[in-house]
Formats: structure tokens, sequence, C-alpha cells
């Protein structure tokens, strides 16, 4: 029997933990995914002094790394009559703002010259735009010997800094130490900020799980490790079986799994697996595992990709509720409804296709559905981020939204309704789990989003303290056609088929104002378009359209060969505005490399500069490709999608494929690619595939009854009338 303790203290918290978002190491570089330059670095010289670079970046070295696969290459020549500094910029991305406590700066670096200790640079740190006092190298080294990798460690004290500095500190600069001259070359690795306590404690070798091998690439899997252990698992590959090379790490907190894309296919390999403890020390290898890769097929090829993006949702998702994270790595806990919905849709594509079977799939949506029936909701809406553990509102766009997202609340809903039709079969659990989904759905109150009884549109947010404060008016084309359908379907809290022309269709001034300020254009203010953009019509949409997500997001569930209404088939429409994207990289005015009908699709993603929506037209694009864009248009451009698919796996899957399949975006122009997966763009690509494969989410969302009556009722507003 229990102690008494234990039901006290479930009484007390029945579901929940008071828990913190999971803090990890800041690094400033560990590798570079792409193989020429490191983005994240900034060059600095004058003439005579000189340091090596790629338009301003530091070349990424792959021969000698203390961590696999790279390095960074510091060849650097100083003059007493000139100076040069280096900044490694610390690589910035959504959610990444949860940090261990750290007091000192750790660098490891490899002097391949015949440099003495005079002359190696010094170092600063940047913070809140000032620059700390500078500290030679050379101070901080025991032991000095060329050609080893070197542990250097100053505390962040003799910078004038202590350990709550370390969130802010944006940079770190090496520099020419005064006076020092000659030509120099030394390797750069594992730039991070740690505590001091770590010690080189031994760690426990880690055995492979599973090794499966595709066309170009292998994924191997292990046990989950304890991250407060084991900082890295390193992995080894060989070609004869007995020459084992190590090629890269991965970090333990975020995956138990690594993805060692090759580049090359029919070839066998053998690989070992070890574990890093924190202070750098190695266990024993793992027993080995043997792999083939073989030539794929199209067929295997979509497959491959469906499932490599479904385990973002299967695997990476949040441990306490089973949903979505807004991206990974990034904040560990915080829970993103919106991509969420989108992945619900993209877990029944992995039952349906076996990569889990229909036993796991049911008890993880009784998880997601504990989750959600006690998480915070407002008048039935959830909000944009909720915190997985507590279940309670984050507001990480800020304290205006800390209430209802009602767009991201539909995009929950849009796949609930589409799980509540694939749990089709008469058992207490699957009928049991209907009848929560149908709870939940019914408790959304749209109509409350109208916010007054004259109000003409569906508004986005709303605050439990601040109530409307953001007010925004959800107004079309965009991605909340979805809201509006659904806000009609709604069978207690609908609003009146009508709002579907006087509020997301309106023709008001207000109306026209948002779509014309919103597209920077006059084209499609009166919500239709029909203008012609490359000889391709577009009957609907703001200036070319907007970005693909606006074709993708709504129509996961809602199937656009059924959605017409006084001004277009949205199945042709959207049609047309993959085809004016397309041709848009075709054409390429921006003249971005990589650029072309194997690379294509501008959307909202990760960018060089951050998240961002691009479009088909010069002052939205900045040479960003994500590749959702072309693969979630497959039910609209078939060929040209798995053109785009082929080109990003073999031509660029070395840096663009990963652990859930392709990541984010990336940037030829800039030698950039997004470390990260998102939540809103991994699903995107498993859902519409499918769609494209068999309609098989199409089919299950409209089946909904409720979904059936708002397509008729819509179909039935009087085309001539003016609402
Ligand atoms: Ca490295």
């Amino acid at each position: 029997m229990k102690p008494l303790s234990i039901y006290i203290f479930s009484l007390i918290f029945p579901l929940f933990l008071n828990s913190q978002e999971t803090t990890y190491d800041k690094i400033f570089f560990e590798n570079s995914l792409m193989p020429e330059s490191w983005y994240y670095s900034d060059v600095k010289y004058e003439a005579p002094a000189f340091v090596l670079n790629i338009e301003d970046k530091l070349p990424v070295h792959d021969e000698n790394a203390l961590t696999p696969g790279n390095s960074l290459l510091l060849n650097y020549t100083s003059s007493p009559q000139a100076n040069w500094n280096v900044d490694l910029v610390f690589p910035e991305w959504r959610g990444k703002d949860f940090f261990k406590p750290a007091d000192q700066l750790s660098i490891w670096f490899y002097v391949k010259s015949n440099t003495e200790l005079k002359d190696l640079p010094e170092l600063a740190i940047k913070r809140n735009n000032s620059i700390s006092k500078t500290k030679k190298i050379a101070d901080y080294i025991q032991d000095f010997q060329n050609g080893t990798w070197l542990q250097l460690r100053i505390p962040l004290q003799e910078f004038g800094l202590d350990s709550s500095d370390v969130s802010d500190i944006s940079a770190i600069q090496f520099s020419q130490l005064k006076g020092a001259s000659g030509d120099h070359e030394i390797l750069i690795d594992q730039v991070e900020f740690i505590n001091s306590e770590i010690r080189n404690i031994p760690v426990s070798a880690v055995e492979i799980n599973s090794a499966e091998a595709y066309e170009m690439h292998v994924d191997l899997t292990w046990e989950k490790v304890d991250p407060a252990r084991v900082k890295y698992v390193k992995i080894y590959r060989s070609q004869d079986g007995s020459d084992y090379q190590p090629v890269g790490i991965q970090n333990t907190q975020y995956y138990s799994r690594y993805t060692d894309f090759t580049g090359k296919t029919n070839q066998e390999y053998s690989y070992k697996i070890s574990a890093i403890g924190h202070g750098y020390s190695e266990s024993e290898l793992s027993k080995p595992v043997q792999v083939s890769m073989k030539k794929m097929s199209d067929e295997e090829l979509l497959t491959m990709v469906q499932e490599a993006s479904f385990r973002y949702y299967w695997e990476g998702a949040e441990e306490y509720s089973g949903l979505a994270l807004e991206n990974i790595p990034g904040r560990k806990n915080m829970v993103a409804s919106g991509a969420s919905g989108f992945g619900l849709m993209a877990l029944v594509v992995g039952a349906e296709r076996g990569f889990i079977t229909r036993d796991q799939f049911v008890p993880r949506m009784e998880k997601i559905l504990d989750f959600l029936e006690k998480a915070d909701r407002f008048h039935g809406a959830y909000s944009h981020f909720i915190d997985g553990s507590s279940g309670k509102v984050v507001p990480f766009f800020g304290n205006k939204d800390n209430g209802a997202d009602l767009v991201e609340t539909s995009f929950l809903m849009q796949g609930l309704l589409t799980v509540k039709q694939y749990l089709s079969e008469n058992n207490s659990a699957e009928n049991d789990l209907r009848t929560r989904i149908t709870k939940i759905w019914e408790e959304v109150d749209w109509e409350w989003f109208k916010k007054g009884e004259n109000d003409k549109y569906l508004t986005w947010h709303w605050s439990p303290d601040q109530e409307w404060v953001i007010d925004h008016q959800l107004i079309g084309w965009n991605e909340t056609l979805i809201t509006y359908f659904l806000a009609i379907a709604s069978p207690d809290h609908g609003i009146d088929p009508a709002m579907y022309y006087s509020g997301w269709a309106s023709q008001e001034q207000k109306a026209q104002d948002y779509r014309s300020n919103w597209g920077e254009t006059n084209s499609g203010s009166l919500y239709k378009n029909e203008e012609v953009y490359f000889g391709i019509p577009l009957k609907v949409g703001v200036g070319v359209g907007g970005p693909l997500f606006f074709t993708h997001y709504s129509f996961l569930g809602l199937d656009p060969h059924r959605m017409e209404d006084r001004y277009v088939n949205y199945f042709e429409n959207n049609k047309n505005i993959v085809r004016i994207n397309y041709r848009y990289s075709c054409e390429n005015p921006g003249g971005y490399e990589g650029y072309g009908r194997n690379s294509w699709g501008l959307t909202a993603s990760d960018g060089p500069e951050g998240y961002k929506a691009r479009e088909a037209k010069p002052s939205q694009d900045d040479g960003t490709i994500a590749p959702t864009g072309a693969i979630a248009s497959f039910p609209y451009t078939p060929e040209k999608s798995m053109d785009a698919l082929k080109n990003f796996y073999r031509n660029n899957g070395k840096f663009l494929w990963g652990e859930y399949g392709f990541r984010d975006a990336y940037n030829l122009s800039e030698d950039w690619v997004g470390n990260i997966y998102m939540g809103l763009n991994q699903a995107p690509m498993t859902v519409m595939i499918e769609n494209y494969r068999t309609g098989l989410l199409w089919d299950l969302f409209m089946k909904n009854q409720e979904v059936q009556e708002a397509l008729k009722s819509i179909k039935a507003l009087d085309k001539n009338k003016d609402y």
C-alpha cells in the first residue's frame, strides 16, 4: 500500500507537477552543419594583419576536431603595426533561453603551427553592447604543447563578469595580442560556458539499439541516457569493419538517435558509439552494427520523409503532455498548440503506415486528452503556448498574449476532429476517446471571439486580464480560413455562416486596408485578386498569394477540392499560388544561390535573421528556402514537389537532412542552415504527402458531420448578396 502522503499529494496536485524549463549549456560552437564557413562568426583585420576567411566568416575544418565532425580554423597573421579580431557570435534561435549556471568560459584549441605562447590571441566577452577586459590565452594554459587538443578554462570573474551574466553574453572575441607577429594556425572547438565544478568523471558505454540504412543516410538509435552524466554520444563509422573514424556527436538532451548522412549509396558501413561525459572523458566503444545502403524508389523516399517528420511528434513530443514542441532543439516543456494539431494528424499517418501500432497510438491519445482536459482554456480556447508540466499558459510572445489564441485553437481542433474519425473502432478505449474529443471541441466558444454583438470579424486573441488588448481581427485570405470554417461548424457556439463573407472575405474599408497594408499592394485588397502572374491567374489572395503555408495549414484536413465559394475552388486557387511561387524561384529576381526548379517554396520558417514569413516577391525574399514549402505542396504540384524533395535529400542532405527529416530552412547565399526543426513545418510534410498519396486526412476530417454541414452552409450563401 502506498503511504498516505502520496495520496494527499495527489489530491493537491491531481495531474501536474511544478517544474521549470529544462536548462542546457550555453554553447557558442560545437559543430557546423555547413561544411565551408561558420555563419555565426565575424572576421575583421587591417593589413598587414590578416585572418583567413570566407566572406568574413571563419572557415570550417573537418580533418581534425575535438568533437567530430569539425572545428573552426583560425589562420592569422599578426603584425605589431596592425590588428585583427574575430567574433564568435551566439547562434540564436527560438526558445534557446534557459541556460545552465556557468562560471567559466571553456574553449578547446589545437595549435597546428609552430606558434609560441606569446603569439596566441587574447580574448574578450561581449554582452549588452559592451565588451569586457581582455585576457591573454597564454596566461591560462598549463603544459602548453603544439599539435594536441588543449582545454582553456577562464573564470568569468577574470573578465569582470559573473554567472548571472551568462544569458546576456552575445559574442566571444579573439584578437591579436599587442606586439605579436608572424603567421599562425590554430583550430578551435567546443566553445561554451561551463560550471567549474565539472569533473572528468568516467562514463559507461552505450550500446546501439537499432541501425537502419536508407539511400544516403543511416539512422542509429540507443537507449536514452542520462544527460546529467552523458553530454554527447559520439559516433564512429567504418567502411572495412576494422578502421573506425569518428564522424559525429549527438546532444543527449534532445535525442537518442543520430542520423549519419554520408551522401553515398550502395555502401556498407559498420558503426560503434561511445558516451562522452561533461568533462569530455570517453567511455569504451559499443559493439559494432553493420548496415547496407540501398537506392530508394520514389515511393520509398516519400515514406522516408513522412516517417522522419512524424518522429518529431512521436519521439520528440513534450514529455508530460505527449504534444508538440515549438521547435527542437528549443524549449523542452513548452507545448505549441497549433503545431500539436498538425502533429496529431502526423500521428494518424504514423499509425496508418505502421510507423507505430494502433496499440501505441491509442494510449498516446489518452495521454494527450488527459493533458488537454486539464490545461488552461479561455472560453474553451487554448493559448498558443502551454507549459507541459503545469498546463498553464506560457506568454512566450509577451504578456499581452497570456490567454486564448483562436487560430492556434482551430489548428488543434482540426487535428482532434481528424483523430476522432480515425478512432472508429467500437471498443471502450476508442469510444471513450471519441467522447472526450467531442466534449473539448464542443466547448470552444467561437462566438465569444466575435467580441461584440455587432462585430463583423473573429478576433485572434483574448486575455483574461487585458481582454482584447491585441485586437487583431481575422481577415482573409491567409491561414485562418480553418478558423472561420470551424467557427461556422461548431454545434453549440457557432457563428453565423454569413460571417464567411461579412468577416473573412469582407469587402468593407477596414478589410481592404488590412489586406493592402499586409500585402504592400492593392492587388487582392478586395479578397479576390484576379491578377495574372507568370501567366498564371490568381483569383483569390493578396499580392502573389502569400507564403505557401496559406495553402497548407487550413487544408491539412479541409479538402480543398470540396471548398468553394463565390470566387473560386480552393484546390485550383492553391495550386496556382504554388505554381506562382515555383515560377518565382525559377525566375529568381533576387539572384539567390541554389534557387531553381529543384529548390523553391517560399513560406514561413527560420532564417539567418530569425523566423519570418517569406513570399514570392523580392521584398519578402532573403534567399531562404524551407523544404516544407515545396514538400507540403505535394497535392498541388506532385512532380515539382518530388524534384525538390530529391534535390533537398540527395544534393543538400549532408546539412539539410537529420533526425526529424529536413531541417527547417537553408540559405545558400549566406552559407546558412537552420539547426532546428519546427513544429509548424514538419507535420505538414507528412500530412500533405499522405493527402497526395491516399487522401487519408482529408477523408477523415471531412467525415465529421459538423464539417459537412459547414461546407453546405457556406455553399448555400447567396452568391450575389452583399453580406
Ligand atoms: Ca566540433
